[in-house]
């Protein structure tokens, strides 16, 4: 049953969206829903949203900072009124028709109030065994939030892990600590879903050609971006695992664990990866020039969106990133050097090569959980032949029960600007079902009093993002500063790292009149 929203209808006030999953399509779609004026619940089952994209270093075609594209997707501002994110949630249950499910929620205790929390970081700091993160190849993770924008900015706590509660609830000026927390679980009236609950990627440590993990230099594609990131744990220095050394040939296998007929493969093209290598050997080369040698090897290259063939051929031709088309079968590690053998065959010779490198990605694509297989269960969903949401052929965001839609990598894999798309269909979709909410979930908004500036100085702010390569890597910051603090009517110029742009208008506060 399909409700138009200037129906009669029912519902009850606080009756919303329910969206399963908060990486960029869920975001997308929770926001677009709130600026329509419905009311919207985000929930996702990790301890922050944002999914795998907060994990990335730079994003094609642009080849943007990662962190800067999501961030503004990330911060709620005005659009609390009409939505609310739950994390650490996953949905076990859902009765009912479309326009008006009954949703059953299950919530992990985090052991941290969020609303006190100021993410001070000093139980993390006191405690760094307790503290929960998300591990990765990230040594300073037990003093981190998840990425550095994190949203909610709260850390968790793994409470079986402390020893003395009351000495941890001291350490927390804030008073933020629930040693009681428990699991919580919440009904909610619902009018449609929208499901957009991503993939996992690949485990190469099953293929023992590629060394089954234990080679300290081959990383997966999503390692390499955490070792480019600037949040990452070398602060986007490139180097090895094995002696801290930069590489200075580094070598891409596409295709690991995709469009193959061995055990651990699956016959699907997982749709990113040949565009994600590129990139990678891109900014490998913006940012290390002659230095490093790139070779990427591919069966096909596939970039099939909308110019992406032109980045391929900026990577072959500007970057002189070298292409083999081959099929790499082995890895073998040199023990002396941890230097990597690659043993490939290419298309017209009858011969094997062999040929060394520092340091080899492997370039993984994504793969549905056994996690994603029961929620499709218990959501009463059908999946197609490869697990991933099967939908309408004339409506590419339907699913086979009404009311429910997806989004995203979970209907098939695909890159952020085709999820962003999917992700406004599924959203409008979702629309249908749920009128206007004029008041929104906390009821009418109170602005702060007017006041006429008319015959105010002006007072200008001058902050430089200063986390990355992004900036400072081109311009001298302080001196900028230096040269901008005393032009007329400039009341505060100053460098922001990562953590000060996760609450500008905390740090912002000399613009005020009020402050100064
Ligand atoms: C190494 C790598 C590099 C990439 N680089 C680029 C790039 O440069 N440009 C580009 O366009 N694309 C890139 N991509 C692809 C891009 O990451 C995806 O297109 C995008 O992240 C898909 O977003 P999504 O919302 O569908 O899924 P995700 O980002 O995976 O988000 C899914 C969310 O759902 C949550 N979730 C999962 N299961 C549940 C559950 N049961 N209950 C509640 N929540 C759940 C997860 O915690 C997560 O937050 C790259 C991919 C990889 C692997
Ligand atoms: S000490 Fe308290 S306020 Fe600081 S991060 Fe930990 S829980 Fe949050
Ligand atoms: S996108 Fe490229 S690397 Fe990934 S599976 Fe498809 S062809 Fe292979």
């Amino acid at each position: 049953m399909q409700m138009n929203q200037n129906s009669e209808n029912n519902l009850s006030a606080d009756r919303r969206v329910l969206v399963i999953g908060g990486g960029v399509g869920g975001i997308r779609a929770a926001l677009d829903l709130a600026e329509s004026r419905r009311n919207v619940l985000l929930i996702d089952k990790s301890y922050a949203i944002g999914g795998l994209m907060t994990q990335l270093d730079r994003t094609f075609p642009t080849n943007n900072c990662d962190l800067c594209t999501v961030s503004p997707y990330l911060s709620q501002g005005g659009r609390e009124k009409y939505l609310e994110i739950k994390p650490m949630t996953r949905l076990i249950r859902l009765d009912g028709e479309a326009g008006a499910f009954s949703a059953t929620l299950t919530t992990q205790p985090r052991y941290i109030d969020t609303e006190k929390c100021t993410a001070c970081g000093e139980c993390a700091k006191q405690f760094p065994e307790a503290v929960r993160f998300t591990p990765g190849l990230d040594p300073r993770a037990p003093t981190c939030m998840r990425y550095p924008q994190a949203t909610p900015f709260a850390f968790s706590i793994d409470m079986d892990r402390i020893g003395d509660i009351e000495a941890l609830k001291k350490v927390c000026k804030a008073d933020a600590i629930l040693p009681d927390d428990t699991p919580k679980e919440t009904v909610m009236d619902v009018s449609s879903v929208v499901l957009s609950v991503g993939a996992d990627l690949f485990d190469p440590s099953v293929l023992d050609n590629f060394g089954g993990g234990r080679f300290d230099n081959v990383v997966t594609g999503l390692e390499y971006e955490r070792i480019m990131s600037a949040s990452g744990p070398f602060q986007g220095s490139l180097v090895r695992k094995s002696d801290g050394k930069r590489p200075k040939k580094v070598a891409w296998i596409q295709c690991v664990g995709s469009r193959g007929i061995n055990r651990a493969d699956v016959p699907y093209c997982s749709g990113v990866c040949c565009m994600y290598a590129l990139k990678e050997a891109m900014v490998t080369k913006e940012r290390f020039g002659e230095d490093i040698e790139t070779t990427i090897f591919f069966m096909d290259m596939r970039t099939h969106g909308k110019d992406y063939e032109q980045y391929y051929n900026r990577a072959r031709d500007e970057y002189h990133i070298r292409m083999v088309r081959s099929r790499p079968h082995t890895i073998m590690e040199q023990p002396d050097t941890k230097n990597l053998s690659i043993a490939y065959a290419v298309e017209d010779k009858s011969v094997q090569e062999t040929e060394e490198f520092d340091m080899v990605v492997l370039s993984t694509g994504f793969r549905v959980t056994a996690e994603t297989r029961d929620l499709a269960q218990n959501l009463g969903i059908d999946l197609n032949v490869h697990d991933f949401a099967e939908t309408d052929h004339f409506n590419p965001v339907q699913t086979s029960r009404p009311g429910v839609y997806v989004c995203g990598v979970y209907e098939s894999p695909k890159d952020i600007p085709e999820t962003m798309v999917q992700a406004s269909a599924a959203a409008a979709m979702a629309a249908t079902n749920l009128p206007v909410s004029p008041a929104g979930l906390n009821g009418e908004e109170v602005f702060p009093p007017e006041r006429d500036v008319a015959d105010e100085d002006p007072r200008i702010g001058v902050f430089v993002c200063d986390c990355g390569f992004e900036i400072g890597g081109v311009l001298n910051v302080a001196a900028l500063l230096d040269a901008v603090r005393n032009r007329p009517d400039v009341v505060v110029a100053e460098a922001w790292d990562t953590a000060a742009l996760r609450n500008p208008w905390q740090k912002s506060k000399p613009l005020s009149p009020e402050t100064t």
